[in-house]
């Protein structure tokens, strides 16, 4: 196996996750009844260029195929960071009816919905074909095709090149990131300006999160890796800003090589400096991940048999891809987590892959009083807390799993 981006021979395992499904293959109640395919969920890291990375399995066209059940305007928090970012970058690039905003991977238009409310003409570029059907319906054109080099290069012969190009959780998901970066360039107006956002490996490593790891995620990111990919291919980064979404994101600014009017901020040194002081340039901070992550599958699994064992009664909230790592790299079934809850109509009456727990809706909740319920998407914990607050009536407790800070699992209330 080659590194995706330097073609260098990839020898050192960064973690085994063994077996899985993919994580949004949500099955139904008829599903249940046949075979369920599991593909090998193992990492590498390139010794060259520190690019953390899965080997492709699939073709990256029947993940995101017709089912593909994530709506990102579910959940109220990732709708406010969108909407603050654009209220940002709108104000510090001077974007107004003149200009052209293109996201890549726009999902059902939960950011694009806000540069449309300000009146900035804006591109959506989504291949999953419901997404981008419900982005179309908040009146937001959408382009449902994979983008890459072939894709710029006929927006650009169109005269679309973007004033600003935005990608955000999607640079990981890319199965060839030079010709994704390659598209990058071509698409960007002179002047424009690129960010992206995208979970930091650092905190991917020194929080031990790897329920973050699933197949359709291909790359995990240091800043220097990116900035070395991005440099690659006439890109420089200029500014990055560490933010808290996805348990610890990067929002990192590119412009043109050949573009002098924006000059590179303070934070971009203090970044790699800090990188560096923290080892990420040295092999062995990759190699201890696995015993991090088996800490957390021995300490989940205590817990959840010493609950049966005291006939307690737990459920989980939140069927989101991470979840589904957690729970199959655990060996999680239905005996130990009766069901778990989730907000979207799309995943409610299926079951989770791999570990089979049917998906309900909150009500469940109410009816069933669960002495714990266990939060899967750790990052929107609070936003979660407080939406079931009500469980304190019956002295129901949250527990997460992750991020393991001083080992062993945390309760909360
Ligand atoms: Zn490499």
């Amino acid at each position: 196996m080659r590194c995706r981006f330097c073609d260098n021979n990839l020898t050192h395992e960064f973690i085994d996750l063994v077996n899985a499904p993919p994580s949004n293959a949500f099955l139904t109640e008829k599903q249940l009844n046949e075979p369920e395919i599991f593909y090998p969920l193992k990492l590498f890291v390139c010794h060259n260029c520190f690019l953390v990375q899965i080997d492709e399995y699939k073709d990256s066209k029947e993940i995101f195929n017709q089912d593909y059940a994530y709506f990102s305007s579910f959940s109220t928090s990732w709708l406010d960071h969108a909407r603050k970012y654009v209220d940002m970058i709108t104000d510090r690039l001077r974007l107004d009816s003149k200009s052209h905003v293109m996201e890549i991977a726009s999902n059902d238009g939960y950011l694009l919905q806000y540069f449309k409310e300000k009146q900035i003409p804006c591109l959506g570029i989504e291949p999953s074909a419901n997404t981008a059907q419900a982005a179309r319906e908040k009146g937001i054109e959408t382009l449902e095709e994979f983008f890459g080099v072939n894709l710029a290069q006929r927006l650009a012969q169109a005269g679309r090149k973007a004033d600003l190009i935005i990608g955000n959780n999607v640079l990981a998901h890319v199965p060839d990131v030079n010709d994704f970066v390659s598209g990058l360039k071509v698409a960007l107006k002179d002047g424009g300006v690129l960010t992206m956002e995208f979970p930091h490996l650092m905190r991917l490593i020194e929080e031990n999160q790897f329920d973050t790891i699933y197949h359709e995620h291909f790359s995990y990111l240091s800043f220097h890796t990116v900035r070395r990919i991005l440099v690659e291919h006439g890109l420089i980064l200029f500014d990055v800003e560490e933010i808290s979404t996805h348990g610890g994101s990067l929002r990192i600014y590119a412009r043109h090589d050949e573009d002098e009017s924006k000059s590179v901020t303070p934070n971009v040194a203090d970044l790699l400096e800090k990188e560096v002081a923290r080892g990420m340039l040295k092999l062995d901070y990759y190699l201890d991940f696995q015993q991090k992550a088996d800490k957390v599958k021995y300490a989940l699994l205590s817990f959840l048999l010493e609950q049966k064992k005291q006939g307690n009664k737990v459920v989980a909230y939140g069927a989101a891809a991470k979840g589904n790592t957690l729970l199959n790299y655990c060996g999680v079934k239905k005996d130990l987590i009766e069901f778990v809850v989730d907000a979207s109509p799309y995943k409610q009456g299926k079951y989770l892959p791999g570990s089979h727990i049917p998906v309900v809706s909150e009500e469940a909740i109410r009816k069933y009083e669960p002495d714990y319920v266990l939060i899967l998407p750790w990052n929107i914990k609070e936003e979660i807390m407080a939406q079931l607050d009500y469980i304190c009536a019956w002295e129901g407790k949250f527990v997460v799993a992750l991020p393991l800070a001083e080992g062993g699992l945390r309760s909360m209330l």
